[in-house]
């Protein structure tokens, strides 16, 4: 496995990779790997010749006041952790490489990207589409594989690729989740004790909604209502926002149908945790 930090190198070996007919595989991280993250390796293992991973604290999708400074990082345990799960090159390029002096394009999805995580983080989606475009044409994969933690993420991802015409498949994975139901996250490990214990409330309101629904409540208001009530019951959870979807567009919806996604977004003390679910279909 080899480490790859400057552009020009991962271009190269992009190149010769292509001589050689391999296909390329990618999955895009900020690091700090999970067992998340080593789900999203495991199928570019089989999906690619060549198996890329990135790391890198993508500074234009964080917000002023936002957690850039302080993102855990810890390259040598990824390096071991991606070596273990048959990564061919890790690229961890410099901000100053990817922004040098004089950097002045930007990618803007409208309308999804607007919504939701949009909505409480302006800003986040252009930096986030950009960096991808970006690592995108710089490596070139055939495949490109995004956890459906980031709901949102992937969908406006998905919506970049097919707007621009961009020649990769973007693969969305299942969410891991620790033993007792809470999404992993690089960000967990911001929340002291009590507030790891109040992380809960994000699994439990997803699996409180599937119940309701279960039980034939289709109500997105009503279902909406009782899970803030919910959540609000925890002293140090503050909600950003409580929202039922479609999948693909989404966009509010009145009554849960088969393409309903429920969508949290919660403060623990300062950290920013996501969430979410299907609601109807079990496949989340
Ligand atoms: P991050 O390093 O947090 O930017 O995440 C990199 C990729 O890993 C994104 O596509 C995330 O959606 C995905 N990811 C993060 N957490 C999880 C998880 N718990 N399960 C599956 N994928 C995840």
């Amino acid at each position: 496995m080899d480490i790859i930090r400057s552009v020009t190198e991962m271009r190269k070996r992009v190149v010769s990779a292509q001589a050689a007919g391999q296909t390329i595989s990618f999955v895009p991280t900020m690091g700090f790997l999970h067992q998340g993250h080593l789900s999203l390796l495991e199928e570019g293992r089989r999906r690619g010749d060549l198996l890329v991973l990135s790391i890198f604290i993508n500074p234009t999708q964080f917000g002023p006041g936002e957690d850039l400074d302080d993102y855990p990082r810890d390259l040598e345990q990824d390096s071991q952790l991606a070596q273990q799960a048959g990564v061919d090159i890790i690229f961890v390029p410099e901000a100053k490489a990817m922004y040098p002096p004089g950097y002045a394009t930007y990618v803007d999805v409208e309308g999804i990207s607007e919504t939701l995580c949009g909505t409480s983080r302006p800003g986040h989606f252009r930096g986030v589409c950009t960096i991808v475009s970006k690592l995108f044409n710089i490596i070139q994969p055939q495949v490109a594989i995004f956890g459906n933690k980031d709901f949102q993420q992937l969908a406006v991802i998905k919506r970049m690729t097919l707007d621009m015409n961009l020649p990769v498949e973007i693969l969305g994975l299942p969410i891991f989740r620790e033993a007792d139901g809470l999404a992993m996250s690089s960000r967990n490990v911001y929340l002291s004790p009590d507030q790891r214990r109040q992380a809960l409330v994000l699994s439990q309101s997803l699996a409180t909604a599937k119940e309701l629904v279960a039980a034939g409540e289709l109500d997105c208001a009503t279902i909406i209502v009782q899970l803030k009530k919910y959540i609000d019951q925890q002293p140090d959870v503050r909600i950003d926002y409580v929202q039922i979807c479609h999948q693909l567009t989404l966009e509010d919806q009145n009554r849960v149908d088969a393409d309903s996604v429920l969508l949290l977004a919660v403060f623990i003390g300062k950290t920013r945790l996501i969430d979410n679910s299907f609601l109807v279909i079990k496949n989340d």
